[in-house]
């Protein structure tokens, strides 16, 4: 038990070598003076002992204390060095563990704020809110830390099954521009890798050629959407690992397929775009919806629209093609699984058949090794796009990112699985 006055005051500050000055009211807010306790240091250069020469006071943000918004107003002193003939002049006292140089944050709320924003996926506003700070103080800090966090080289090790998707990072500028990044997935523990500006192949291309050919050969199946760019950097990176074709993209583009019949049909029977009266309009949801969730009811409702608006039966065609692509996850035989989608492929382009499903059987027969290959290995971007929508999910407590590093560093503490453990250690960078 402290009674000591001056000790107990030392000890709720919590600081190391740390003399308490005074402690200033400002009701909203507490403001805590103090000096660092340290004997009279010798010139860094020739060891000359300094004089003082003044002191400046930096105002930090800390932590609240009890319940209260608090800055800490650490008088620094300024030394200069004895000797007349050292060039080493004058310099301002540190100390790293009450604060990084050049954050405006002390060193324990940097910490804080990085792991409530990393970790917890907590707003910058809303934490700055708390320590009575602005954006950016927070955000610095964020990065300042996260960063160390992130590119930690044991962040991650080896990965077999390596997955690439694309994200809509930020739209920009008066015509709202789409910005894409690429996230780098490992499917299999699901943790992102990282993320690289563009969908191209280029980024994710650096990116992997960066890890070394050692690296590289540990990865034994490579998952992708049906994007050419990524095929091309899987190729050229990995061409021993077995790419797999996510079937979340591959019912999706069977979905848009038969969106797209519908919206043909509608314009060429009705001359133009669907209104809510017009039957396929009408139908839209229904079509898309999986099989086996309509009920009898919305069944007879889709025969019924589809009659009055599909008179070639085209859309309930490009119905029939989407529900025998979803069919081909619904069974489990590695074995099949080729032939199934072969003999997908070929019905799909017969001219006979819709131009839109004519298209997705192209597409089927472009990608027929990666779609069947799911069935042997079942690994899917499925976690890859969770990851997106936690990368969505941090976007979106960020009201949209402009900054790429910025965007990447959240991205990564929130998704990339950092080592927590490690918050209290890291070197701000
Ligand atoms: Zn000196």
């Amino acid at each position: 038990m402290e009674r000591d006055p001056e000790r107990m005051v030392q000890l709720l500050v919590g600081l190391p070598d740390v003399n308490v000055l005074s402690v200033d009211d400002g009701r909203e807010l507490i403001e805590i003076h103090v000096e660092c306790r340290r004997a009279r240091p010798g010139c860094p250069k020739c060891g000359v002992l300094a004089h003082l020469k003044d002191q400046r006071v930096v105002t930090l943000v800390d932590l609240p204390c009890f319940g209260r918004a608090t800055k800490l107003a650490w008088h620094k002193r300024r030394w200069r060095c004895a000797e007349a003939d050292c060039a080493n002049g004058s310099w301002t006292e540190g100390d790293d563990r009450i604060a990084a140089p050049r954050l405006a944050l002390t060193d324990r709320a940097g910490r804080w704020v990085t792991l409530e924003v990393g970790k917890f996926g907590r707003s910058v506003n809303e934490v700055a809110e708390v320590l009575g700070c602005d954006w950016h103080t927070v955000n610095d800090a964020v990065l300042a830390y996260g960063a160390a966090l992130v590119d930690h080289p044991d962040r991650f090790g080896d990965v077999w099954a390596l997955g690439l998707d694309e994200v809509l990072f930020v739209r920009e500028g008066p015509y709202r521009r789409q910005h894409f990044s690429t996230s780098i997935v490992d499917v299999g523990r699901g943790q992102l890798l990282d993320v690289v500006p563009g969908r191209s192949g280029a980024g994710p291309k650096a990116w992997l050629e960066l890890q070394g050919a050692e690296w590289l050969g540990a990865v034994g199946v490579a998952a992708l959407d049906l994007a050419g760019s990524y095929r091309a950097v899987f190729d050229a990176t990995v061409p021993n690992a077995t790419q797999v074709a996510d079937p979340f993209h591959v019912v999706k583009l069977a979905n848009e397929k038969l969106d797209e019949c519908r919206r043909r049909v509608q314009n060429e029977t009705l001359g133009h775009r669907g209104r809510k009266t017009d039957p396929l309009y009408r139908c839209r949801r229904l079509l898309t919806m999986a099989d086996e969730r309509l009920q009898e009811h919305g069944r007879t409702r889709l025969v019924g629209l589809l009659r009055a608006g599909d008179p070639k039966g085209e859309v309930a065609t490009a119905w029939h093609a989407k529900e025998a692509v979803r069919e081909l996850y619904g069974h489990n035989d590695s074995e099949l699984a080729l032939e199934y989608v072969d003999r997908l492929a070929d019905d799909m382009v017969d001219p006979v058949q819709p131009l839109e499903v004519r298209s997705l059987g192209r597409t089927l027969g472009r990608w027929r090794l990666q779609i069947a290959a799911w069935h042997t290995f079942h690994v899917s971007n499925g976690p890859t796009e969770a990851m997106n929508n936690m990368i969505k999910r941090v976007k979106r407590t960020a009201f949209g990112f402009t900054n790429f590093a910025n965007y990447r560093i959240r991205s990564l503490l929130y998704a990339g699985k950092p080592d927590w453990s490690l918050i209290g250690a890291v070197t701000p960078r």
